[in-house]
């Protein structure tokens, strides 16, 4: 096989790579090559959440981007990929958050003044509460609820001792799979071919060759250009080139449950509870967890950012939980290394932010879905996406927990650099130019990475 760019992981950030090289500069001649079927691994695992909420200008401007870039295809498609949007509430027990707003306003720069809205009485006429999911009609900006009353009329669910809930507007939720699927038909349609089948190795001289082991055999790829989109997997493809990434994984985990009860909300936008907690074990378990080394920090202190939120729409009934507290690198494989005590951990933890969920302590319904993928990240939690060195060779990788939310930005970025052309302000900095920058280095080690 030949073609112009191969491109090596069909999960979303390869195939949105592949979707605006085709739509944005018309490059159709591609293939896409995945040992295994799209979107089945680390973006099958996918919360599919979206926000425009983060630490650092240049990730607000990459994923406001992105959301543009969802919405058109929403348009286009009917909304086939399901684009909800009731925002992100972040909630904290705490009366002063002078170092929150802090980090709003320099995620925001300029725009805070007129994106920020404090809210302090118990009925203000500015605040829109999230009862419609409509991503049309939502607002934008940021809602800062400080009044009590006002806070329990919104968040009915959520522990009365919360003092202070920033609710981000430009969040929710989309179908990543349906994404990936119409990016993939659109690819299809234009002649984009696909490949099943392992990449084993390449080598590069006038073109890359790549060696891939498929169900029939090995089959050579011969590409001008490719681009390692393989996910927890992209370091090894970065090292057949000699090239070594700064890339680390470890992994997440994640359980949905249907609220037979119906405990939660169906309104209820993704919440994050931001304070620190210790989970709410019974005094035995506590016990017990404490004289186990392997699970005593169960028992211990654990970080925030714990979240909840009803999946499958209004009249669906499931929840999804998650909580990426693990910080542990460990070397990505296929099957899910799942941690039995999870379950129960998320289920306790998010009970703190909404006690209705105790209904559940110890009783998760038996279909409780309980799984768990790779996030794949660089130190400072930022994408790669660009030259990865020798030329003709790119990447799109290392997107951690924000894979689904940044893939059209991503991919657009990605094709910009494949077929030169100019590139939006945020684009070195996700290159590996970023690495040269000792000042901008020095400011990311320094500030909070926005993982969740
Ligand atoms: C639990 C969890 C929750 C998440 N929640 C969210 C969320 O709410 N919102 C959000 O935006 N993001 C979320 N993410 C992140 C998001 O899912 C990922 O960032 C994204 O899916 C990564 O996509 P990818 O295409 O880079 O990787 P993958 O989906 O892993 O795709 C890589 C592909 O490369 C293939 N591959 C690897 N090596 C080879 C090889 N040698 N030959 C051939 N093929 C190869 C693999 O088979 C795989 O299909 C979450 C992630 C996890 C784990």
């Amino acid at each position: 096989m030949t073609c112009s760019a191969a491109i090596i992981g069909n999960g979303i950030s390869g195939i949105a790579a592949t979707y605006y090289l085709v739509v944005n500069h018309g490059v159709t001649d591609v293939v896409l090559i995945d040992a295994g079927q799209p979107m089945a691994f680390t973006s099958a695992q996918s919360g599919e959440n979206y926000r425009n909420w983060w630490p650092r200008p240049e990730m607000v401007a990459f994923t406001d981007r992105s959301i543009d870039l969802m919405q058109a295809i929403a348009r286009d498609s009917g909304n086939r990929i399901n684009m909800n949007r009731r925002g992100y509430a972040l909630a904290t027990r705490r009366g002063n958050i002078d170092d929150l707003l802090q980090e709003l306003h320099t995620g925001l720069g300029q725009s805070t003044q007129y994106l920020l809205r404090l809210h302090d009485t118990a009925w203000p006429a500015s605040y829109r509460p999230p009862i419609n999911a409509d991503w049309q009609t939502a607002p934008a900006g940021i809602d800062i609820l400080q009044d009590q009353t006002l806070i329990r009329r919104t968040f009915p669910s959520y522990d009365p001792e919360v003092q202070n809930v920033v609710h981000i507007r430009r969040g929710g939720d989309i179908s990543g799979q349906q994404l990936g699927m119409y990016m993939l038909e659109t690819i299809r349609q234009a002649g984009g071919r696909r490949l099943t089948g392992t990449v084993q190795s390449i080598t590069h001289g006038n073109w890359f060759a790549l060696e891939v082991a498929t169900p029939g055999g090995t089959v050579t790829v011969r590409a001008e250009k490719i681009v390692n989109a393989a996910g927890p997997f992209a370091d090894r493809i970065a090292a057949m080139l000699g090239v070594d990434l700064p890339l680390h994984n470890t992994f997440q985990q994640k359980i949905a449950f249907e609220d037979k009860a119906g405990v939660i909300p169906r309104c209820m936008p993704f919440s994050i509870d931001l304070d620190r907690q210790q989970i709410d074990w019974q005094d035995e378990d506590r016990k017990l967890l404490l004289q186990e080394p392997g699970l005593r920090w169960l028992a211990e202190d654990m970080p925030g950012a714990i979240h909840c939120r009803p999946d499958g729409g209004d009249r669906g009934k499931w929840l999804k939980l998650g909580w990426a507290y693990n910080r542990t690198p460990a070397t990505a494989t296929l099957s899910p290394p799942l941690d039995d005590a999870f379950p129960e951990a998320v289920l306790r933890g998010a009970a703190r932010l909404n006690p209705s969920l105790k209904a559940y302590y110890g009783r998760l319904p038996r279909n409780t879905r309980h799984y768990g993928g790779w996030y794949t990240m660089t130190p400072e939690n930022w994408p790669l996406i660009g030259e990865m060195g020798p030329e003709g060779a790119y990447m799109s990788c290392a997107y951690s927990g924000f894979g689904t939310m940044a893939a059209c930005a991503g991919g657009e970025l990605c094709a910009a650099w494949i077929a030169g052309a100019e590139l939006p302000g945020y684009g070195r900095g996700f290159s590996l130019q970023r690495y040269r920058d000792t000042a901008l280095m020095q400011q990311l080690h320094g500030s909070n990475r926005g993982l969740l």
